[in-house]
Parts: C-alpha cells; sequence; structure tokens
C-alpha cells in the first residue's frame, strides 16, 4: 500500500510502499477513504512533540471502511484487557462489520486500569497510545485500529467532511465542555478547530468572539460567516469582556492576551497539545477568581457525545482537499495558514 511516512524530525514525509496491514485479535483493517491533518501533526514534524517509535504513518483523523475484523477480544500489547464502553462497533462480530465506515480518533489505546482510566479520564492515562504517533495513521492506504477506539461516522456526512470532526471537533468539544455556561465565547485561533467550535457554540446560543494573527482577513471573513459577531486581531481587545476563552493556537503569548480580554470569573483553555513559552504576567492578570487550563486528548464519551450533536447542529465542516501524495503540500499550506478550515487527504483507491 501507498503511505506518507514520518522518519526523522525536521525531515518531509516519505512517500513509501509498505505492506497491506493485517487485523489481529480486536483490531479492524480499514481501508482509508479520508485522513485529516492536523497541528499536532506540524508539531510530530518539527520535533516539538515526540514520535517515540519512527518510522511511523501519521493522521489521526480517519475514516475508513472495515475491510476485514480481526477475532472479537481485547487487543493489549501491555497485556492487559480495558473495559469497552457504549455502544459502538466493538458489539458487533466480524461480518457484521465489513462495509462499516468509521472514525479513528487521536486517542488508540488506553490501559483500563490505572486511576485515570478508572475515573472516566482515560484521556490522561499514562500508558495511552496515541494514532499516528505511536500506532500507524491514516496517511496511507489502509490503517489498523483498536475497534474499541472507533466510532460510527454519522449518516450524511461525506467522507471528506467527516475526517475533521475526529480530533479538530472532538478536542474542540471537550475545551468547549471546560467553558461551562459561558455566554460570551473568545476562540484564538480561526482554524479547523475553532470553524467546526463556532458553529456548536452559536447553535448552543452563546455569542462567539474570534481572534486571528494580525491582519488575518480571509479568517476573520469566515469566522463572520460562521456566526462570529466579532472577528479581529489577537492582540486585539473585544468590544465586551469575555466570559470563557479557547486558545488553539501554539503560541503562549495568547494566554496573557487572552486573560486580559476576560471578565472576573472567566477561564482561559488551551486546546492545543503544544504551545511556545508562555511569558511571565502579573497576578492582576489571574486576579478575580480567572482559571487557566489546559485541554488534553479525547476520551471516548467527548467523541460519543460530539458525534451524535454535529448532525444536530448541523455541524459543516469546511474542506481542501489534496491526495495522499501530496500529504506535505496539505502540511506546509497548514502552516503558512493557505486555506480555511481543514485540510483533508484522499488516498488513491486500489
Ligand atoms: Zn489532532
Ligand atoms: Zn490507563
Amino acid at each position: 500500500m501507498q503511505a506518507m511516512v514520518f522518519e526523522a524530525v525536521g525531515r518531509p514525509l516519505e512517500a513509501r510502499e509498505l505492506p497491506q496491514p493485517r487485523a489481529e485479535r480486536g483490531q479492524l483493517l480499514l481501508r482509508v477513504r479520508a485522513c485529516g491533518v492536523c497541528r499536532t501533526d506540524l508539531h510530530l514534524l518539527d520535533g516539538e512533540v515526540e514520535v517515540p517509535n519512527p518510522p511511523r504513518v501519521l493522521g489521526h483523523q480517519i475514516v475508513g471502511e472495515v475491510v476485514e475484523a480481526g477475532p472479537p477480544g481485547a487487543t493489549s500489547r501491555a497485556g492487559t484487557v480495558a473495559q469497552a464502553t457504549g455502544n459502538g462497533p466493538e458489539e458487533r462480530d466480524g461480518d457484521e462489520m465489513r462495509g462499516l465506515r468509521v472514525g479513528v480518533p487521536w486517542l488508540g489505546w488506553t490501559c483500563g486500569e490505572c486511576e485515570w482510566c478508572r475515573s472516566g479520564r482515560e484521556n490522561l492515562c499514562p500508558r495511552a497510545r496515541f494514532t499516528g504517533r505511536d500506532i500507524d495513521g491514516g496517511m496511507a492506504q489502509y490503517a489498523i485500529a483498536d475497534r474499541r477506539f472507533c466510532f460510527p461516522i454519522p449518516d450524511g456526512y461525506p467522507d471528506t467532511q467527516a475526517a475533521p470532526l475526529l480530533c479538530a471537533g472532538l478536542i474542540g468539544y471537550r475545551c468547549l465542555r471546560m467553558c461551562g455556561d459561558a455566554e460570551r465565547l473568545g476562540l484564538y485561533g480561526f482554524g479547523a478547530a475553532a470553524h467546526i467550535l463556532c458553529q456548536v457554540a452559536r447553535w448552543q446560543g452563546r455569542r462567539v468572539f474570534a481572534f486571528t494573527r494580525a491582519g488575518d482577513e480571509s479568517a476573520q471573513r469566515f469566522a463572520r460567516e460562521l456566526g462570529a459577531e466579532w472577528a479581529g486581531d489577537s492582540g486585539q481587545a473585544p468590544p465586551e469582556p469575555l466570559q470563557a476563552a479557547i486558545i488553539f493556537a501554539p503560541d503562549g503569548a495568547l494566554v496573557p492576551a487572552a486573560l486580559a480580554a476576560t471578565a472576573p470569573g472567566g477561564v482561559v483553555i488551551c486546546g492545543g497539545i503544544h504551545m511556545s513559552q508562555i511569558p511571565a504576567i502579573d497576578y492582576e492578570l489571574l486576579w478575580h477568581e480567572r482559571t487557566v487550563r489546559s485541554v488534553a486528548n479525547l476520551t471516548r464519551r467527548d467523541g460519543e457525545e460530539f458525534l451524535a450533536l454535529a448532525p444536530q447542529v448541523p455541524v459543516r465542516t469546511h474542506v481542501s482537499e489534496y491526495p495522499l501524495h501530496q500529504a506535505n503540500r496539505a502540511l506546509d499550506d497548514l502552516r503558512h495558514g493557505r486555506f480555511v478550515g481543514a485540510a483533508v487527504l484522499r488516498p488513491p483507491a486500489d
């Protein structure tokens, strides 16, 4: 099969021909129909987040069709068996699953027995394995996934439009939950995650204020089209103080900027996996019960909730499609903000 492979930090992905993988116990073999590109992939390429055992196929927003299911039962490289949750594809047997369209997110495996797994916080499992970092991902014609960590894709979403729901949408949704019932919501960095969240937040009756790189008029226009009542540069003050802000851009200087834009009692959520250093601040900025927190990864519950919610809104994703072999171009365009919305790769059918 064709795959785009990460080999070392600072090098572009390498186009390679790899053997088609096989599904073992508890796994699904998927024909990849679409795979979203995420800012996390840039952090992996740049070495800001480590890929522990390269070479590795990146890609953690996979929409795939089940070609083959391994025998039922949990897989575990660590020798433990985690309990499945919900009524996902894990409940069905192999024959029933063939042809089913499923989504594979960043969270690829958890231990099921640590204090975080046992308390509904599997996103924090210290032994968690992540798709497209610890496990080969979806920048290939085929991928293998643990069936307990796959979600059914809601009907009515074409493959490419469903892909960005699986990380941008899902982790964005977890960030939004951390905002409680805040009505005035700021979104810093108006990329793949914010363009989905803006739609969900408006549907929930919130007011959205969008912050972009200075002078990025196309992103600001895009934010207004999606229902933001104000859009401006990240250094600007919003017309009214925010009750919550979510930072998606990987720039630590946005933390004090967002705190300064936030009303007493407000919350600032850092939604990315990596951020440049946060500058020192005067206590005054944090005073009056403001909170700064991060959001890490996702739980399967987040996935089930968000994928049930998305068609109700309904969330419409704006995607730029690239053939699989142009993955490096898609990543470069993401790095330089050359498209609005999300980038999605399409592998060739064989
Ligand atoms: Zn991601
Ligand atoms: Zn665990």
